[in-house]
């Protein structure tokens, strides 16, 4: 069977990862979650005393930024990859709210970008990847099959990740969340370097009354289609 790429972009919290993860699970694709390259150096950041005050040492960072060695390491029982940090597993620290408030921020600088976006590039080398962030439909894979761009309201996100904090002990307000959301999709937006947008052939996925099933059921489907009229042109 061909392989395809799909590039599944959109704002903050709209459950592009959950989805991607089944899709590539379904599919016997792999699965990258670029969010958590971008997570992983803005802890690397925080590690190195490059943001003080709020304020980001951009000469500092970026003049670290080759000892920031990032791994996807496949972990078998839960049926995906987690990232790894020099060396040490940092799923849970980079999913935080004191990396969450800070990443939209590192995600503006070009250097941390361009050393992201070439990792991204080799990855997708082989096809047979879904791949979710913010630029990968228009600057990673612009030939992408096939790209979905995400989205839901504001609230409805916010509201989601709040539960998932929550259950994952953190002690967070539905207001701090909601406030962050906002934030990082201003900051993603606005970027002067590859901001968020819907590339002009990607699918508008608008989830907001949208159950998790059916979301796959409808995503898996559309996939399904591309591979099969790419096998009929090959
Ligand atoms: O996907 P997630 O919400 O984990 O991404 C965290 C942040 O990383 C985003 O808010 C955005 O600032 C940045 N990001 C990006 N480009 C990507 C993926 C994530 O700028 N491809």
């Amino acid at each position: 069977m061909r392989k395809i790429i799909i590039a599944i972009d959109g704002y903050s919290s709209t459950g592009k990862s959950t989805i991607a993860k089944e899709l590539a699970r379904a599919l016997n694709y792999v699965y990258i979650d670029t969010g958590a390259m971008y997570r992983a150096i803005t802890l690397f950041a925080i590690q190195n005393k490059c943001i003080i005050d709020k304020e980001i040492d951009v000469k500092k960072l970026t003049g670290l930024l080759s000892e920031a060695k990032l791994e996807f390491k496949f972990n078998e029982e839960l049926g995906y990859s987690e990232m790894f940090l020099n060396g040490k597993n940092v799923e849970k620290e980079i999913r935080s709210m004191k990396v969450s408030k800070q990443v939209s921020k590192i995600a503006v600088i070009p250097e941390v970008r361009k050393k992201l976006v070439s990792m991204q590039k080799i990855m997708g080398k082989k096809k047979g990847i879904v791949m979710d962030g913010r630029d990968i439909g228009t600057v990673v894979f612009p030939k992408a099959e096939l790209k979905i761009f995400m989205t839901a309201s504001p609230d409805i996100r916010a509201a989601r990740r709040y539960k998932e904090l929550i259950a994952k002990g953190d002690n967070v307000s539905y207001e701090e969340v909601l406030k962050n959301v906002r934030e990082r999709d201003y900051i993603d937006s606005n970027r002067a370097m590859s901001p968020l947008l819907k590339a002009a052939d990607a699918l508008n996925f608008d989830n907001s009354d949208m159950g998790l099933e059916e979301q796959f059921e409808r995503i898996h489907y559309y996939a399904l289609q591309v591979i099969e009229k790419q096998k009929k042109n090959a």
